[in-house]
């Protein structure tokens, strides 16, 4: 399962040193070398997994179980005002994540970090289009079947998305019903 490209998986396989802080047979859990603020973790999964989409979904609750523990524990340690659960392919601006890693951030008043946004101003007639091409694809999702390991729909997601027309039909999505349960 690893990728022997893959800058996490060699610190799961102790190939990079790390400064490990939680280690189990699911996750490794080491201090970003860059934080964000103070005590800022990546739990990331020892299985190597390009999004949190192609994980199965057992497999996914275990993960963001074990990320809500050791948040916990960062809260008792640290004492900070919050533990931001985050999961993103892109944290740094221009630095694509290989690996889907959870990224835990103590949050506290004076730390950097900005999940700020201007609100999009939409016409309800936009919010009716959103609305039903996500209820649409809710029913794909509901009926799809187990993507390969060929292919990659959340990176064919971004891709075919960009500043089109809303109203604009996208191809059928492949996303696993081990993945999404209802
Ligand atoms: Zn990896």
């Amino acid at each position: 399962m690893e990728d022997e490209n893959c800058v996490f998986c060699m610190i799961v396989e102790g190939k990079i040193p790390a400064k490990k802080v939680y280690d189990d047979a699911l996750m490794m859990g080491v201090l970003d070398i860059n934080p964000a603020s103070k005590g800022h973790m990546l739990m990331i999964p020892k299985k190597h997994y390009n999004n949190i989409y192609e994980i199965p979904q057992d497999e996914f609750l275990q993960y963001y179980s074990i990320a809500r523990a050791v948040g916990y524990a960062i809260m008792l340690a640290l004492a900070p005002n919050n533990v931001d659960i985050l999961y993103t392919k892109e944290l740094t601006k221009g630095t694509v994540t290989p690996h889907a890693i959870i990224h835990l951030l103590p949050r506290y008043d004076d730390d950097t970090i900005n999940h700020v946004w201007q609100p999009l101003k939409l016409e309800e007639s936009d919010f009716a289009a959103i609305g039903n091409a996500i209820e649409s694809a809710i029913e794909k999702v509901k009926g799809a079947d187990i993507p390969k390991a060929s292919e990659k729909p959340v990176e064919e997601i971004k891709k075919q998305e960009g500043p089109k027309p809303i109203e604009e039909k996208k191809p059928g999505i492949t996303i696993s019903k081990k993945v999404v349960v209802f």
